[in-house]
């Protein structure tokens, strides 16, 4: 059946056959960075084996090979996420480096006065950026709060809405709680007073099938690396008409038409955004990890995971001196959560000698912590590679952490 299918993957991560100490790794920290398949390593590999060359430059067979496979990922992309063109697709480092190049490009015209809406569940990513840009421009940053259960207020989100509201940066997915937003209502909202819409889709787009079109934002920015793909990949969507219209961000090789010390004109996009030597090699093995996950499918992926999370959520509800952080009605497979009065490093910890990797700490979300009134939390996220299994190991090596420490 489809779960077999899907346990059967497990076999195309080579990491998962290693061990911690002579345990078997029980990796969790997916909404870190996950692992990955086979198929992405040797896309990799293969590209620096028999393609290797700069891309749109030279006239010989390699680099006509590089800039081929490369622009077909660039095609692989597009599909991904339904774009309508391709000139809508601009690579970049990671979701951190797609959103500062919004926060300075489309930003550079943001004027003393002008106001910038977030939420109060942005990633670290969605917030400096915007801040910088408020430190240049005399903008000004509103943020939506966050519920007890994680959600967003949305009618707090609708009245921030104002006139002077530039742009609305907001997660697809929260990395901290694991809520899935509303993000189409929510854009919905923020068109109909004319103002644009950048959704942070790193945690999104492991888990749910994206469709930019559908979801109607402007920008859409992730990274590939957690999306099955190699590290220093990502993506950064933009609507066309709003892309022509941004100045170019970096300067340098690839972006340009034509240079004279008088006068620089720009190039077509995407490539007006794609200054200097790009991650050849690892475009190309995201676009060989999109390949990956379509062959998956997300129905597969999405049933499995809200298994595993269900599974997850029931075990934690019964475990003594566990209190959940984010407990919002749509979620992705992410678990945060304390233990009673043990730090959050220390549960850790003990988790790793077990094997078992999770994330402790403020997952780059401290205004966020600040609102759940604690420091850190411990996360557990899962892939379309892990188990059953892996959520007992989980609660097998949490109540070890009960054992030290107590019923504090
Ligand atoms: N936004 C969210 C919601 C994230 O989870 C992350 C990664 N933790 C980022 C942005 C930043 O991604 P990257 O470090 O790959 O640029």
């Amino acid at each position: 059946g489809a779960a077999s299918d899907i346990l059967r993957r497990r076999a195309d991560f080579p990491i998962l056959a290693r061990t911690v100490d002579d345990r078997p790794l029980v990796y969790l920290d997916n909404g870190a960075t996950s692992q990955k398949p086979q198929c992405v390593i040797d896309a990799e590999a293969h590209y620096y084996a028999h393609l290797n060359a700069n891309v749109h430059r030279g006239v010989h067979r390699l680099s006509q090979e590089a800039t081929d496979a490369y622009e077909a990922a660039r095609d692989t992309a597009q599909a991904f996420i339904n774009a309508a063109q391709r000139e809508e697709v601009v690579f970049v480092r990671g979701t951190t480096e797609a959103i500062n190049l919004v926060a300075n490009s489309f930003g550079a015209r943001f004027r003393t006065g002008d106001e910038i809406l977030i939420t109060g569940m942005e990633h670290h990513s969605n917030i400096v950026p915007w801040q910088l840009a408020c430190e240049r421009s005399g903008a000004v940053l509103k943020v939506v709060p966050v519920d007890d259960d994680g959600e967003l207020d949305v009618a707090a989100f609708a009245a921030l809405l104002s006139p002077r509201t530039r742009i609305v940066g907001l997660t697809h997915v929260s990395n901290a709680l694991g809520t899935i937003n509303p993000v189409r209502e929510l854009t919905a909202r923020a068109h109909a007073r004319g103002v644009p819409v950048l959704l942070d889709g790193a945690q999104a787009v492991p888990h749910l099938a994206i469709d930019v079109q559908a979801l109607d934002c402007d920008f859409y920015a992730f990274s590939g690396h957690k999306l099955y793909g190699p590290t220093g990949t990502g993506v950064l969507y933009g609507r066309r008409a709003l892309l022509e219209a941004m100045p170019p961000w970096q300067g340098g090789g690839d972006m340009i038409r034509q240079v004279s010390f008088e006068r620089t004109t720009y190039n077509d996009l995407p490539y007006k955004f794609e200054a200097g030597t790009p991650n050849i090699a690892g475009a190309i093995a995201l676009g060989e990890a999109m390949r990956y996950v379509c062959d998956v499918g997300f129905d597969a992926i999405a049933a499995h995971e809200a298994a595993l999370l269900r599974d997850a959520t029931e075990r934690a509800r019964a475990f003594p001196g566990l209190r959940l952080i984010g407990t919002a009605r749509e979620k992705a497979a992410i678990l945060s959560f304390v233990l009673a009065d043990v730090h959050a490093h220390d549960v850790g910890s003990i988790l790793d000698h077990e094997g078992v990797a999770v994330r402790t700490g403020h997952h780059c979300a401290m205004p966020l912590m600040e609102r759940f009134g604690v420091a850190a939390t411990v996360r557990a996220s899962f892939a379309l590679y892990n188990t059953h299994e892996d959520v007992a190991a989980l609660f097998a090596a949490l109540a070890k952490v009960r054992e030290v420490f107590g019923d504090a």
